[in-house]
């Protein structure tokens, strides 16, 4: 069986301790293809080189995160064009961005243009887009409709939405994100995966963050998309065998993943 981590921050300094070592109980595990949506421009060199170092494991996307859009927005952004203009081929994605108003609003415009932005880019490079949203589901859905002209495409990623938000996702082309909540015993997640295509679920962890049952609390690693894929095919009632295939061919079909 084989698993994609579609969306884990392995580069991050959470992880300088063992990295090697946390990535091997990842691989041991069947889950060996893992996705790295950047952050900000701190976080590029570290990102890259880790795709460097694991050239057939590792893929690097390339935006800038909602919580990082601050007073230099203009200028991470007009940096970030000019790497994925003379690079295109080498990012997956452009991720991850998004919107998020759960910390504060100060930059709610600037997230808003941030995000149409590189909606564009994605457009015009035929990359798709890993989104992060927190507090702004409508806000999101409605922005993916206006950008939506039939080129944008992407993942809603660790998606905690209702069930209309996650159909309104699917019918304008998108994907989902299913990450660690889906275990979590107040969730109302698993109630709304139930009634979704499990040819719109992509796995994640969003590691170091949110990690599974029964890993609450401590750091969350891409090995523990085990216990998610194993709840995930509870809840649809399909085989763990079957979940990996189709949640990894899914991947593969959205990022446009080589396949060896
Ligand atoms: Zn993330």
């Amino acid at each position: 069986m084989h698993f994609i981590d579609t969306h884990t921050h392995l580069y991050l300094e959470n992880f300088d301790q063992d990295r090697p070592e946390m990535i091997k109980r990842a691989i041991n595990r069947g889950i060996d293809h893992f996705l790295l949506p950047n952050i900000d421009q701190d976080s590029v060199a570290s990102l890259l080189n880790l795709c460097k170092e694991y050239p057939k494991n590792c893929f690097p996307m390339l935006g800038l995160h909602p919580t990082s859009v601050k007073e230099d927005w203009q200028s991470q952004l007009s940096g970030f064009e000019d790497v994925l203009k003379k690079q295109s081929k080498t990012f997956i994605a452009v991720g991850e961005i998004g919107l998020d108003f759960y910390w504060d609003r100060s930059f709610a415009d600037q997230q808003f243009q941030a995000l149409r932005i590189q909606f564009e880019w994605a457009k015009m490079l035929n990359l798709p887009v890993a989104i992060h949203t927190r507090e702004a589901f409508p806000e999101m859905l409605s922005e993916i409709e206006k950008a939506q002209n039939g080129k944008l495409k992407g993942v809603l990623h660790c998606f905690t939405g209702t069930l209309d938000e996650a159909k309104k996702a699917i019918d304008l082309g998108f994907y989902l994100g299913i990450g660690g909540v889906l275990t979590y015993k107040k969730s109302m997640l698993p109630d709304v995966v139930k009634q979704l295509p499990a040819e719109r679920l992509i796995l994640e962890t969003d590691a170091p963050f949110l990690p599974p049952v029964p890993y609450r609390g401590k750091r969350n690693e891409s090995a523990y998309l085990f216990e998610t894929a194993v709840k995930l095919a509870e809840i649809l009632n399909l085989s763990l065998e079957t979940v990996a295939e189709i949640t990894t061919n899914n991947a593969i079909e959205l990022f446009k993943l080589p396949t060896t």
